[in-house]
């Protein structure tokens, strides 16, 4: 603590007796709103301002990741963001890192189900790097024997799926397993059943949980922030909490952010068959001698 360098704009006095008060925590960033980062903590949840460092080096700290802090006395602010350890992944919309998974909600009816729009949320997700879950919701409004053959396009690309209800409750248990010890992003398209499900699931609605701000004094933020609820009547095995990541947006596909080139290798499913393939770099359109193709002929690849 010694060599603590002096914080600009701040007198020498206060200086003094930030470094009597510091403390050092681990924490998970939580919110993120205007300037402030609320770094959940062993010792509670703390209103902290990212070191100016971070901005010279081009990093943003996001929701979502695991920091070191420093606490201090300054009028406003409880704490400074350290440190950040490695991600995970990182997603651009909304701007949260160490996602465990994404809960991508499709309608099975009302709306028809779009595999050509569910594939390109699977895409996106498998360029982030965060596992999808299919939930096919509204299992009320078709046959099982139609939610069955939607779940048997997607199991042999390696992605699990689960039918659900929020009407009649189908799947709600499962749901909350799927949930537990976990930061979970919702995706899907508007209309799909989201809040219906994830209110469903939780038994209230998402929108009147979390505000962690209230904690620090700020009063209720009229903006949106991104913002990891906690649920907290659902920890994972090992005790660990279970997130969902609150945004106005939930988590939207950006495909421009894809190249050419690069979109073949986001389906599972073309891994084995593009062996096959006499060019290396076959994008599995125009080419000859397609593994992929021949498999999608053969009905091996839907
Ligand atoms: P979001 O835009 O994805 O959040 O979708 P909402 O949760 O607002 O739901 C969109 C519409 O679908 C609403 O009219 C809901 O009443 C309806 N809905 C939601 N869940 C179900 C369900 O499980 N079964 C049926 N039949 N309708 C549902
Ligand atoms: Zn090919």
């Amino acid at each position: 603590m010694k060599n603590q360098k002096k914080q600009k704009g701040q007198s020498k006095n206060r200086q003094s007796r930030d470094i009597e008060g510091q403390q050092l925590f681990h924490g998970r960033i939580i919110k993120a709103l205007a300037d402030f980062y609320y770094v959940d903590t062993e010792a509670g949840v703390f209103a902290c301002k990212a070191r100016g460092i971070f901005r010279k080096r081009g990093q943003t700290p996001l929701v979502g990741d695991f920091v070191e802090i420093r606490t201090t006395q300054a009028q406003d602010i409880e704490g400074y963001v350290e440190k950040i350890a490695p991600r995970k992944n990182a997603l651009q919309r909304p701007p949260v890192a160490n996602v465990d998974q994404a809960l991508v909600i499709f309608a099975l009816k009302t709306p028809d189900l779009s595999h050509n729009q569910l594939t390109r949320f699977l895409v996106a997700l498998e360029k982030s790097g965060v596992e999808p879950v299919v939930l096919f919701q509204k299992s009320d409004l078709c046959s099982a024997d139609f939610a069955r053959s939607c779940q048997e396009v997607y199991q042999p690309c390696g992605y699990r799926s689960l039918v659900v209800s929020a009407k009649d409750g189908q799947g709600l248990e499962e749901v909350r397993a799927l949930l537990a010890g976990k930061v979970s992003v919702v995706a899907g398209p508007s209309g799909a059943g989201k809040s219906s499900i994830i209110n469903a699931v939780l038994g209230r609605s998402l929108q009147e949980t979390g505000d962690v701000s209230r904690k620090t004094g700020r009063g209720k933020q009229t903006t949106r922030a991104t913002e990891l609820i906690e649920l907290p009547d659902l920890a994972g095995e090992d005790g660990a909490k279970s997130y969902i990541v609150d945004t106005p947006g939930f988590f939207a596909v950006d495909a421009s952010a894809i190249a050419e080139g690069e979109l073949a290798g986001l389906f599972p499913e073309f891994i084995s068959a593009a062996e096959q393939c006499r060019f290396q770099d076959c994008v599995h359109w125009k080419e000859p001698d397609c593994g992929v193709k021949e498999a999608v002929a053969a009905g091996r690849i839907s």
